[in-house]
């Protein structure tokens, strides 16, 4: 992020506008919203720009900037849409001390204007680094389409109300309280009979309200998916929203993580394979003294909670507790890995089922019914297989699995570096270590990619040679 978005505090603040045409009265337009003495200097100036300096909503300079005009300007835009006079403008307000946007010249800017969606007091600011305004402008279309207009006269009234709430406790009672009001009251008393039952309708509910009520603890354990904040579910969506701690694991990534309220708190449990990690039981107890608390626990576990993720373990340390949990299924990678490598898992007259698999259980090396796994058309998934890869073939090849089996490994699947390689029983262990293979994988026997790839493919990759 080049660009860090804040909002600045204009209120009785000089803004100062280079120019009166077309692209300043733009400018113009947005800065009357804010509370800013404004000047515009500029001979020649468009009708409205001197209408609004008659009515005094601005000040108006009729001739070209000079030196010591700009004096005291916290914002200062170059917009007369001439490159040289904005770019000698520019140097006025740089030596002012102000902020500087040239306009249309992103790059001699020191900031830049977002597309706003404006509700206020609520305002959204959208910004792309001034790389597509046109993107911009449809992200803006569709939230001032999606925002109900009197989401600005709700959050001006509860504005107005927050100080009446200062004897009250905080925290989720308050939480539940707003959300009440936003979601149902408010909306529905401001639709009835305007700002006075509105507020009206605040006074009821904190009437209403046992602001003494312990909230009970919740916890739900969640499948993060494979990667891509995409593949989530909208419940696991909602509620990372509403969480108060999310308590992940080292896999989920980033991007889904950034999708929890902005407040709660975020615990890495990580178990890196064969590392320092968190014992289950601190996990547990983790889980459980938050919920104990009130607090309303993600439980957040890559892929789907339900395959290789120690549910029982937590659900039992819950059900110990007497604590209510519930549980969202997610994307498990193998779902996620096959729609990268573009296979079908089952197919008429090769495989009527598949088996699910772990390279490593709780004693190492895992065993499994080999004799099966041999036999030719066999598919299994197998997850935390890289570090059993030399076990997987030895065991296979003892079996009686062809050499030539195909077998395809997707790692990092559905992530911007996922990388796939195709193989066979005989080459398995020679091209995880050639091609690279460290990070989480998928492998898949008995199935190749579906475009035979030798070398290590990226998804970026793919995208451009598709886009060519
Ligand atoms: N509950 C998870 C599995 C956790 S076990 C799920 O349903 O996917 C951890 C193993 O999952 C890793 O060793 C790897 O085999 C697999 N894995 C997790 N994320 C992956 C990803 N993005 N791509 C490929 N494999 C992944």
């Amino acid at each position: 992020m080049q660009h860090f978005p804040v909002f600045v505090d204009l209120r009785g603040q000089r803004v100062v506008i280079a120019g009166t045409g077309e692209t300043a009265l733009a400018k113009l337009r947005l800065v009357l919203r804010t509370e800013a003495c404004i000047t515009v200097c500029g001979a020649d100036p468009h009708p409205l720009i001197a209408a609004l300096a008659d009515e005094g909503r601005l000040r108006l300079v009729e001739r070209a900037i000079g030196p010591g005009d700009a004096d005291g300007a916290r914002l200062f835009y170059a917009a007369s849409g001439d490159p040289r006079e904005d770019a000698r403008a520019a140097g006025i307000g740089r030596e002012a001390g102000a902020l500087v946007n040239i306009v249309d010249n992103l790059s001699a800017s020191q900031f830049i204007t977002p597309a706003l969606v404006d509700r206020d007091p609520v305002t959204i600011a959208i910004g792309t680094e001034g790389t597509a305004p046109v993107l911009a402008r449809r992200i803006k279309a569709d939230l001032e389409e999606r925002l109900a207009g009197d989401l600005g006269p709700l959050a001006r009234i509860a504005g107005t109300f927050r100080q009446r709430l200062d004897p009250f406790p905080g925290g989720a009672v308050r939480r539940d309280f707003w959300t009440r009001f936003f979601e149902d009251a408010g909306p529905r008393a401001l639709r009835d009979g305007g700002e006075a039952a509105a507020l009206q309708a605040l006074e009821e509910l904190v009437e209403s309200t046992d602001w003494q009520a312990k909230t009970e603890g919740r916890v739900a354990i969640i499948g993060a998916g494979p990667g891509d904040a995409e593949l989530l579910t909208l419940k696991a969506r909602r509620l990372l929203h509403e969480a108060d701690i999310v308590i992940h694991d080292r896999l989920v990534s980033h991007e889904v993580l950034e999708l929890a309220r902005r407040e709660a708190v975020r615990v890495e449990v990580g178990k890196t394979p064969f590392g320092a990690s968190w014992s289950q039981d601190d996990i547990n107890r983790l889980i459980v003294d938050h919920a104990r608390d009130g607090a309303f626990v993600v439980r957040l576990k890559s892929g789907d909670p339900a395959i290789f993720g120690r549910l029982d373990e937590e659900m039992d340390a819950l059900d110990t507790a007497g604590i209510a949990f519930e549980i969202v299924p997610g994307i498990t990678s193998a779902m996620a890995a096959a729609a990268s490598a573009r296979v079908s898992l089952t197919r008429r007259r090769r495989n009527s089922g598949i088996r699910i698999l772990t390279g490593h259980d709780i004693d190492g090396l895992a065993e499994h019914d080999w004799r099966e796994l041999a036999k030719p058309g066999a598919v299994a998934c197998i997850y935390m297989g890289v570090r059993a890869a030399r076990f997987l073939q030895g065991r296979l090849l003892l079996f009686g699995a062809s050499p030539a089996t195909p077998l395809a490994v997707v790692e990092n699947a559905s992530r911007a570096d996922e990388a796939i390689v195709s193989t066979t029983l005989a080459e398995l262990p020679h091209a995880i270590a050639d091609k690279g293979i460290t990070g989480p994988a998928i492998i898949f026997l008995g199935l190749s990619p579906r475009r035979a790839v030798s070398e290590v493919e990226t998804c970026r990759n793919r995208f451009a040679e598709g886009v060519q």
